[in-house]
């Protein structure tokens, strides 16, 4: 249960120095606080799992400070470990990866500030769309709202997604599609309005 893993009470507690100790060397921790320039977390993956997705995109943006969350234990350890391994066999590698093992239905605001995060990753976190399954899905009207709290402005680039191919392939070639598409639009359409009324006041 919750009680079994800690839980900062809001992000200036999280402890950056323990994920990215090469970013926040020990015992300069605290001289970062309130420093405008230290480096800030701007990816978040939603349950993460194994860490594949981190992995990859950690050399990909390789000044990019990114976390995985996580909800089961052992996959949190193993992820660690992974993390680990990499950057001890790859000097001055891997080191803007960290992972962290919460609930991201009930912890993400005690994360990220607002409008901190650049993007944010959902992938096959879900349970199916069985009705029954509805508490513990990752994705929801009323999760939504906290999404768009961290996501930086605008990055929901809504002309983008209406011009690529393949988000119209998306809504008709596969065959989870009348499920899903039925749901993401909704959704999109929410966040981006969301982040319309923001950038409005
Ligand atoms: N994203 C990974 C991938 O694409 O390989 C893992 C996908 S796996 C099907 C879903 C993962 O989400 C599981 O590891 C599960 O423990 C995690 N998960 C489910 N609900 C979660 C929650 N509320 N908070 C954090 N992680 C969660």
């Amino acid at each position: 249960s919750d009680s079994h893993f800690p839980i900062p009470i809001s992000p200036d507690e999280v402890d950056l120095s323990q994920h990215y100790p090469r970013y926040f060397p020990a015992g300069e921790g605290e001289s970062r606080d309130g420093d405008a320039a230290a480096p800030r977390i701007r990816f978040a993956d939603v349950g993460c799992g194994f860490g594949g997705l981190l992995v990859g995109l950690s050399t990909l943006f390789p000044d990019t400070l990114m976390i995985g969350m996580e909800l089961r234990d052992k996959v949190t350890e193993y992820v660690k470990e992974r993390i680990l391994a990499l950057r001890a066999s790859n000097s001055g590698m891997y080191d803007n990866i960290s992972v962290v093992r919460t609930n991201s239905m009930k912890y993400i605001p005690n994360y990220f500030r607002r409008a901190q995060l650049l993007k944010m990753f959902f992938l096959f976190p879900d349970p199916h769309f069985k009705e029954k399954n509805h508490r513990r899905r990752v994705i929801s009207m009323q999760l939504l709202d906290e999404y768009a709290y961290v996501m930086e402005v605008g990055v929901i680039p809504e002309e983008l997604l209406k011009a690529d191919p393949v988000v119209k392939l998306l809504s008709t070639a596969t065959e989870e599609a009348d499920h899903t598409i039925a749901r993401i639009f909704p959704l999109q359409a929410k966040a981006i309005n969301f982040q319309n009324k923001r950038r409005e006041s």
